[in-house]
């Protein structure tokens, strides 16, 4: 018997995900998956783990949602923003039938959540420079009515792009039976261009946060999606019984405290002056093409040989990403700034090296 054809045959072909570092030397600077560089400690005390937790922790969602501008029933807490997508996936979409929309370049985890779920994936190209296209966008939720979740990540990953609210605005007024995910997980390095405050307005708009990126919690695993009323009930009759252990929502409450805010910001100030110098002196290497412009704690910037460069500089102990487009661009995380500095000068060497 094998076990696979027990499977879907959808997921038969699906490759697990691996994280680089499983397998990778010591001592490697990690600039590959827009985390924080450095963590903040917490010290707790758990005395009660003998009982589930809360399902919904009431006092993080009051201050996740004072703290974000909207109601604490418009607040659902989920494993990291992954799950957040793969649970819109699974509330919205019918398994081989539906489709979810996105322009490229995006977000992998859009595509792969669909395809764990049967569910179709429709594209649209990139416009000039890997910018989204938003038109294109809009043309293709008029034309499809089997989308039932279009996917927008503002600022995007991997290009950094943010995108304008004329651009958001426009998306809302074509969906009209498709629930709009705008994934803000990068929103606090630009918070202005948050459109949390739309929630009110549009009843199936939905909106992603994490605290895996400023907030310098990656391995606490805790998303956040901002919504309705309505589209939260949804979401919960889908969601796991018991999604947020005790120790996460006792961190996530402190993280999310006046104190907390407060460090998160100087966070983001310093990734920010550390992100322009990154830039700064990516502009300058020869054999770098173009540096685009980032509202994010990340950079993407295209060479020749995206390829050789990124394994040459992983065996040089650096590792960034290749986010996989025809344009040959390369994604660098915003280290602190000795890491960004070592990247530089490994990264002249590199471009010499393989011309
Ligand atoms: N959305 C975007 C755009 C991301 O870049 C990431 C993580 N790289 C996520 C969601 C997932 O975040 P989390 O760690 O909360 O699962």
């Amino acid at each position: 018997m094998s076990i696979t054809s027990l499977m879907p045959a959808y997921l038969q072909n699906l490759q697990p995900y691996e994280s680089p570092s499983e397998n990778a030397p010591e001592g490697m600077i990690w600039l590959n998956t827009n985390e924080y560089p450095t963590a903040t400690k917490y010290e707790l005390r758990f005395e009660t783990l003998n009982r589930y937790p809360e399902v919904q922790p009431l006092a993080f969602r009051k201050r996740y949602a004072k703290y974000a501008g909207v109601n604490a029933e418009e607040v659902l807490m989920t494993r990291g923003a992954d799950e957040a997508i793969e649970l819109l996936i699974r509330t919205f979409c019918a398994t081989l039938s539906d489709a979810v929309l996105y322009a490229l370049p995006t977000y992998s985890m859009y595509g792969i959540s669909a395809q764990t779920c049967g569910v179709d994936i429709q594209t649209v190209a990139p416009a000039r420079d890997l910018k989204l296209n938003i038109d294109g966008l809009c043309r293709a939720l008029r034309s499809e009515d089997r989308v039932k979740v279009v996917f927008l990540c503002n600022p995007n990953n991997p290009t950094g792009e943010l995108l304008s609210r004329t651009s958001i605005l426009k998306v809302l007024q074509a969906a009209r039976d498709t629930i709009v995910v705008v994934d803000e997980a990068y929103i606090e390095f630009c918070p202005q261009a948050s459109c949390a405050d739309l929630i009110a307005q549009y009843p199936n708009l939905v909106i992603v946060r994490t605290l895996s990126k400023a907030f310098a919690l990656a391995g606490l695993r805790c998303g956040v999606i901002l919504a309705q009323k309505e589209v939260i009930g949804a979401l919960r009759k889908v969601l796991a019984p018991y999604p947020v252990p005790e120790p996460v929502g006792a961190i996530a409450l402190k993280a999310l405290s006046d104190g907390g805010v407060a460090a998160m910001r100087q966070r983001v100030q310093l990734v920010i002056q550390t992100r322009r110098l990154l830039q700064t002196e990516l502009q300058k290497l020869a054999g770098v093409r173009t540096v685009y412009p980032s509202e994010t704690n990340f950079v993407l910037f295209s060479v020749d040989n995206p390829e050789a460069v990124y394994q040459t500089l992983w065996k040089k102990g650096v590792a960034i990403r290749e986010p996989g487009s025809d344009k040959g661009v390369l994604r660098v995380s915003v280290g602190t700034i000795e890491e960004c500095q070592t990247f530089i000068e490994k990264l002249r060497q590199v471009l010499k090296e393989v011309k």
